[in-house]
This record gives C-alpha cells, structure tokens and sequence, in this order.
C-alpha cells in the first residue's frame, strides 16, 4: 500500500503531559502567529485567506488534542493539564474574535480574487466576526464582554443546581415489586422500614418503569419534576433576559433569530412554524397511542382519565412486554462486543467502500484499537475505538477528533468514545454504536479539503445528526444484524425477533413526536417572549402539544439542562430526524448496499462536510428539496 502523503499523527508510549502541553501550546503559539501575520503584513487576498486558514487549522489543533485528553486519559494529571489547554483555547478563541486587526484584514480581502472554497470561508468568517461583535462600538464591545460572561456565570449555576437538586421519597418496600432483582437487593429498608428513591437517573428510570405502587410513582415524579425549583426559575429568567439584551445588541429580534440565522433552520422565525408542522402530523399518531395507553392504564385503574407522567414510562413498558412480546433477555446472547465491533466495520466498509486495517502504534490506553481507512493505495484517515468504560473517562458516547484532515497536510483522525460491556450488549448500545459511527465516517470522509472550515463534521448544528440517526437504520435491519450478530454456538439473530424489536421499537413515536415539541415550544417561546410566568408558560404549552397531562405543582423548566445548552434550538434533534428520514428514502430498504445510492451519500453529503449549506447537500443528493414526506410516512406506518 502507498500512503497518501499526510502521516498521523505520531502518539507518545510515555511522559503524556509533556507531549499534551507542547502540542497545545505549540499550536496555540502558531495561532497566534498567524494572528500577527494579518495584524501586520497579510499580503494580498490569496494570502491573507491562507494565513486565516493556518490559525484555524492550528487553533483547531490545539482544540482538538486537548478536547480529547481531557475526556479519555487515564492519567488524571495528564486531564487536568488538557483541561488548562482547553481553557488557553478558548481564551484565544474569544480574543481573536473580537480582534479588529485580524477582522480588518479580512474586510479587506477582495473575493473576486479568491476560488469558490476561499470566498465561502470568507463569507462565513466575515459572518462569524460580526456575530461576535468585532464591528461594533468600544461600549457595545464591552457590554457584549459584559453579558457573555455573566451569561456564562448564570448558565454554570443553572445547570450546577439540576446536577445538585437531587431528590428522594421513602416508600414502602412492597413498592418494589416489578422491579429487577438486583435494583432491589441495591435498595434495602432503613431504620425506619422504608425505602429511599433518589431523582438521579439509576433510581427514576428503573423505578418509573417498573413500580407497580402508582402512589409511590406519582410522588416520585412529582420530586422530579420539581428538581432545582425553585432555585432555578429567577437563574432563568436572568439567563433569558441576557440572551435578548446580548441578541439585541447585535441587531437582532431576539435570541432566536440570532440563533438559527447560523442553522439550516435559518430563521427564527421557522421555529414555531417547524413545531407546529411536526405536532400537525404526528397529531393522528400521537393520539392514536395514547390510547392505546390509556385503556391499558383502565384495566388497572377505571377512574383515571388521562395520562401523566405518573404512568408514562410505566404503561408504556407493559405495552410493548404484553403487545409486542419482546424480551431484553432473548435478545442480548446475540449481541457480542467483539463480533459486533467487527460487523460494525465489514456493514460500513462495504457501504462506504474502504477497509479498516488495524494498526498497532501506541495510543493513550490498551483499550484502544486503531484502524487506518484505506479505499485502493489511498489512505483516507485514522480511527480509533476507546469503547469500554474506566475511572475518570467521559462517561457517554461521542465523536472526538484528534486531528481534521486537511488536504495534502493532516491526516483526518478521529476517536469514538463510549462505554460498552465488553462482553454482551443491549441492542441499544449497538445502534448507539452505529449512531457515533456516522459521526466518525462523516469526519473522516471529510477530510480531504483544503480548508479547515469545510473539514470533518463542519456542517450545520441541526444537521450534525442527521447522518447518524441515518446509519442508525442499518442497526435494525435483520439481513445486517444477522451478518454478524450470532450467539455462541453460531446462530444468527432470528429475524422474526427482530421484526418483533422494531414493532415495539415504533410503537411511541407518536408520543415521542409530540413530547418533543413541548420541549422544543418551551425552547423556543421562553427565549422569544422571555415570560413573567414561567410556569404558565410552561403549563399552556404542554397543554397544546403534549399527549401527556401536566402534574400539578410541578416546574419541569427548572431541570430542562437543554435549554442551557441548546438555548432555543431544542427542535434540532427533531429537525436533523426529519431529514435522516428524507436521506433514508433514498436507499433501497431490501437492498441498504445498493452500490450507487450509498457512493452518491458518501461523496454529496458525508465528504462535502462544510462545504456547502446542508440544505443544498441534501438537495443534490436527493435531486430535489428535502421534504417532510418521509418523515410523515414514517408517522402514519404501523412499523
Ligand atoms: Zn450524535
């Protein structure tokens, strides 16, 4: 095999430390460098665009390296010392954006001298400063300096009082009767002969689930969705108004606008119009579902005439046992780590056409396998699997990188970071396993353009996890599963079984649909009005699109952590399934190989990375708009 030129990145056995700190700080040195170039001497157009280039490629670096370390090495010195890397990034990043030398030699930059790559890197530059403020006045900069870090400040206090604001009933031990024996053997009596059931995830979700004590459920949730009150209502109210005032400054009509004006959603305005669209059609499922549920919840209760979050996740999981006969049980034999590791890679290398050869330098931890993707004498990029959990690591399940491919320069690497048995899986993790593929295929195909801005997963927010979700299909499709998911003694996955697990998979999305744009209404409509009443905001909402009843005296906003994060752009993780929906119809569901389809995907979509607006990637790969079409279809199928 000849390698294309780019080598990876070489990795060192031993003194992680040194090597973190002099490659962060090397790269953030060249930043700042390049930084200096265009303050003082940037050259003509062709110039100062490559300059720009070399101090993202080198910011981004830095980023990258310490990003990672920070989240998967073992050595807790060597995580701290990233973490402070991080934070020198970051300041960097913040200084160059505001720095009206560097945006001065960029406004000066005359695009009719540049490519097409150069005048859209310049484009979305020229945009990115203005978003920061770089050209306005001394005041307004300082104000806008002003709001970003107490809007900082005040998001850290939101989000530190959900991850406090843990609470707890005692209940009865008889009220854990339906739940697994080892979460009761984990939740013995206290001295008072009763039980303690936290809020936090490994108590609620189970407990939620399973209790058959609708008493002890009810006040369960009703703790639950009363996390973080009532610290965190004025926290938001503060939040929601620096976003208004830090978007107004700028010129816009609230933080919406601001927001999506960066998205493939585009305006804030297409927000509301999005939610009430997606309620439209998942009216008719939605109702259809609840039900379902609901009669069920009669059997056991004939007084009750709606459904809460009381008995949500608990009717919801009778259903699919009772309806849909799907055992968790059955289904894990068939699901080895190892065997699924290498069906994950012969199902994509087969549809994107590469092979994953295993290379064996050294990496940060023995749990890592390394692969170089080569398609022909061409190698494409570097992956990496740190796929099982240990002390200290980042405890999902992401995309990191450890470099962005640039053409004729770096090699794209990449790391998938999760946390899986090392011996049988639940089915669940093997579609996420799929699902953070996408992201790490999408990074790697990517990798092969000059510019930095257009490198790996550099698209637009909303359509980051359209690809993913995509992939997600193969992971439920029983020719797939059956290519290697086989138990010990050789037997494939039988695919009535699967045809089973899909059925009680679809059953909910309805519901589904519906909660999450209640979510993403009060997402949108507390950063556009940014309310007096939160809870009646709230309450009004949740009347209007969500199939579940409010649970009265409850202030689910308080711990809704996305709305920090994701501010107004909840929609995003509904908009991105609209679209993997519409990708998807293009392939051939009794054929998901079919050769031209998938390179057609693999070379418009994947390896355009930022190149061009998502919305005109999806257009050329599809040959006509996206549309909402597959979405609704999906809707209204039984399965
Ligand atoms: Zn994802």
């Amino acid at each position: 095999m000849s390698t294309r030129l780019p080598e990876p990145l070489s990795l060192p056995s031993s003194d992680w430390g040194a090597w973190v700190a002099a490659r962060c700080d090397g790269e953030l040195d060249e930043a700042r460098r390049s930084a200096d170039v265009l303050r003082e001497s940037p050259g003509d157009s062709a110039a100062t665009m490559s300059t720009w280039n070399d101090l993202n490629i080198a910011l981004q670096n830095a980023f990258a390296v310490a990003s990672l370390m920070a989240n998967v090495h073992p050595d807790e010195a060597v995580r701290n010392r990233s973490e402070q890397a991080e934070q020198d990034a970051h300041k960097l990043l913040t200084e160059i954006g505001l720095d009206r030398q560097v945006f001065e030699a960029l406004s000066s930059v005359v695009p009719e001298e540049l490519d097409d790559g150069g005048r859209r890197v310049l484009v979305l530059s020229i945009r990115d400063f203005k978003r920061a403020g770089v050209d306005q006045d001394e005041s307004v900069r300082e104000r806008l300096r002003e709001l970003a870090e107490r809007e900082t400040a005040v998001a850290q206090e939101f989000s530190k009082n959900i991850r406090n604001g843990v609470r707890s009933v005692r209940v009865p031990p008889s009220s854990l009767e339906g739940l697994p024996s080892d979460f009761v053997e984990a939740h013995p009596p206290g001295d008072d002969g009763l039980v303690e059931i936290t809020t936090e995830y490994p108590d609620y979700l189970p407990f939620s689930t399973f209790s058959r004590d609708r008493a002890a459920r009810q006040a369960l949730v009703q703790e639950y969705l009363n996390r973080a009150w009532p610290a965190n209502e004025s926290i938001l109210h503060e939040l929601l108004e620096l976003r208004r005032e830090h978007a107004g400054l700028l010129g816009y009509d609230g933080w919406p606008s601001y927001d999506a004006e960066v998205k493939m959603i585009g305006k804030g305005s297409a927000i509301p119009e999005f939610i009430d669209r997606i309620a439209e059609v998942s009216h008719e499922a939605a109702g259809r579902e609840i039900e379902v549920l609901l009669d069920r919840l009669r059997q056991d209760h004939p007084d009750v005439t709606s459904v809460s979050n009381v008995d949500k996740l608990f009717y919801q999981e009778v259903v699919r046992r009772e309806q849909f006969d799907v055992d968790a049980q059955l289904v894990r034999p068939y699901f080895d780590f190892t065997k699924v590791r290498s069906g994950l890679l012969s199902v994509t290398g087969r549809l994107f056409d590469v092979e994953y050869v295993e290379v064996h330098d050294p990496t940060w931890h023995e749990d890592v396998t390394s692969y170089d993707v080569v398609r022909g004498d061409e190698r494409l990029g570097r992956i990496h699997l740190d796929l099982h959990p240990r002390a200290g690591k980042y405890n999902h399940a992401a995309q990191f990188t450890l470099t962005s491919g640039i053409a004729g320069r770096q090699l794209a690497e990449g790391v998938l970071v999760c946390n899986f048995s090392r011996s049988l899986m639940e089915h669940d993790h093997v579609v996420t396993l799929f699902h953070e593929f996408g992201h790490l295929v999408h990074h790697v195909l990517a990798g092969g353009h000059p510019w930095e801005r257009f490198s790996g997963v550099a698209t637009e927010w909303d359509f980051v996890e359209a690809p993913s979700q995509m992939l997600e299909e193969w992971a439920w499709d029983p020719d797939v599963l059956r290519s290697f998911a086989t138990d010990e003694a050789g037997t494939p996955i039988p695919a009535e079984l699967v045809e089973k697990m899909r059925a009680a998979k679809e059953f909910g999305k309805g519901l589904y649909a519906a909660t999450q744009m209640f979510y993403a209404a009060v997402s949108y409509r507390l950063h556009q009005d940014v309310p007096d009443d939160i809870t009646r905001t709230q309450r009004e909402l949740q009347e209007r699109y969500d199939v579940f009843d409010y649970v009265p005296d409850t202030h689910f906003f308080a711990s809704f952590g996305h709305i920090e994060g994701y501010g107004s752009g909840y929609y995003t993780y509904m908009w991105s399934l609209v679209i993997a929906k519409d990708l998807f119809s293009a392939f051939d569901r009794d054929d998901l190989f079919a050769t031209e389809v998938a390179h057609r995907y693999r070379d418009r979509i994947l390896a355009q990375g930022g190149r061009r607006d998502a919305a005109d990637l999806v257009a050329d790969f599809l040959g006509r708009p996206y549309s909402f079409d597959a979405f609704e279809r999906w809707l209204d199928s039984p399965g």
